[in-house]
């Protein structure tokens, strides 16, 4: 048996890079997407030309559109309650006034179990299918959110996060050198496609997270890169921020290049943390390692990226709050690296994907000179979508509707929100078909608030709270 979701359809077909997109963007405006009992994709494309299936359940979505769900490659469980946190400064700052405090809380049980649950409410809300989510140093919560997200069904990727040195306000979240690594063990051995038993079929994956350089020492590095040279094989994940603030002399940037005296930030993951960029210890650099930011990269960097698989999370939402500048959009895609959209919440104050691409359209054409661009609309729903599946290294399973993969999608109703139901409705649109399919899209996802999601599937079954 089959059910058939009708309705009118976008996503970015194949397996193209963000420079394919616009030609691999397809819309089917009398869309029919076919799902099998077990949540794959049998067939995306016109309705009319639908395998023919006796026994097919059919939901009519009527004029609602259909697109792939939201992948969020950076955002904070903890902060949760921190969007929109003034402190009144830069990213240092700001983590010791408003965010220590804040994730320090979640040392209360039931604290954490309210805040777990109002994260995946959160998600759910925003059609945020698949996330890479920055844990909490606390294990209660970490488990928390595994089982509030193993409950309601969505996709999650986390571990805990990890500081070993830090601050006054940081104290609650610190651990010893040896529990660093313990339990961030134990975490993996607990989560880690806890839900399916096989790392291929899992929603939940565990991470090894430390914050960043500055929250651990050499020490951490090591040992950390040990732990990962065990787990990765077993498709264990590593998630931490780069090179996002470069405010000179006490910017995140300069003091990490001061601290461990290395030549450059990435330099800290790459197992070559020791004094003059020695090497210390394993890389943590992969195919399923996502750097957040990497806003103020060296050329270096974004070739070692390149050529390692490692992603970047783009986050202009939470780059603009805390004045930490603008990733380079035109010279980091043309290095090759991976780019996927990250909420960055609770420094981004947007926990819908679509908005984290609204401002990254608006910021990439006020670059300067040459480095300005208009990203084009399929480029932003690739971007949001299987730009995030593939740097979650799960490009095979979800991201699109090629027939074969986990059917993950967000029915979007415009009338729910009358601004985005006008301008679909009103908006001039060109005579060719093509220029009228970008403008609906950039619509769409320019427009798209919350309230207008329905309807969330993550592997053809619907999620609610
Ligand atoms: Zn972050």
């Amino acid at each position: 048996m089959s059910t058939t979701h009708l309705g009118q359809i976008f996503h970015v077909a194949g397996s193209p890079t963000v420079f394919g997109a616009d030609d691999a963007l397809a819309w089917f405006p009398d869309g029919a997407l076919v799902v099998d009992d077990a949540g794959t994709v049998i067939y995306c494309g016109p309705r009319d030309a639908r395998p023919a299936d006796d026994a097919e359940v059919v939901h009519d979505h009527g004029a609602a559109f259909l697109i792939p769900g939201f992948v969020d490659t950076h955002i904070h469980f903890p902060q949760t309650y921190s969007v929109d946190a003034y402190g009144g400064g830069q990213l240092l700052e700001w983590l010791d006034s408003c965010i220590f405090p804040a994730e320090s809380r979640l040392a209360d049980p039931a604290f954490a179990e309210q805040i777990a649950s109002d994260f995946t409410v959160r998600r759910i809300a925003a059609g945020t299918t698949a996330a890479m989510v920055f844990g909490s140093a606390f294990g209660h919560a970490q488990d928390a959110l595994f089982a509030e997200t193993r409950r309601v069904g969505l996709r999650l990727i986390s571990g805990r996060g990890i500081q070993t040195v830090g601050g006054p306000s940081a104290q609650a979240l610190l651990t010893s050198e040896r529990d660093a690594v313990d339990l961030t063990a134990a975490e993996i051995d607990r989560w880690h496609a806890a839900d399916t038993g096989s790392v291929d079929t899992a929603l939940l994956h565990a991470a090894i997270v430390p914050r960043f350089s500055l929250s651990v020492t050499t020490d951490t590095l090591a040992a950390l890169g040990e732990l990962y040279d065990d787990v990765r094989d077993r498709g264990v994940y590593v998630h931490t921020h780069l090179n996002e603030n470069n405010r000179p002399g006490t910017g995140e940037i300069d003091m990490v290049k001061r601290s461990f005296e290395v030549d450059s930030y990435l330099d800290t993951y790459d197992g070559k943390f020791l004094p003059g960029s020695r090497i210390g210890g394993k890389s943590l650099l992969g195919p399923r390692t996502v750097m957040a930011h990497a806003v103020h990269c060296t050329d270096a960097e974004l070739t070692r990226m390149a050529a390692t698989g490692t992603s970047i999370a783009h986050c202009p939402v939470s780059q603009l709050f805390l004045g930490s500048g603008t990733m380079p959009w035109r010279r980091t895609v043309e290095a090759g690296v991976t780019v996927a959209a990250g909420t960055d919440v609770g420094a981004g104050d947007e926990w819908l994907i679509s908005r984290v691409l609204s401002d990254a359209f608006k910021v990439h054409l006020s670059e300067p000179g040459d480095a300005s661009v208009a990203i084009h609309p399929a480029e932003m729903l690739f971007t949001g979508t299987l730009a995030g599946a593939r740097a979650l290294d799960m490009e095979s399973r979800f991201g699109n509707f090629d027939a074969g993969k986990e059917a993950d999608f967000l029915v979007i109703r415009p009338e729910r929100w009358a601004p985005l139901e006008a301008i679909l409705a009103q908006g001039v649109r060109a005579d060719d078909d093509r220029t009228a399919r970008d403008q609906t899209l950039f619509a769409l996802l320019m427009g798209l608030r919350e309230p207008a999601i329905a309807e969330v599937y993550v592997r053809g079954a619907r999620v609610t709270v």
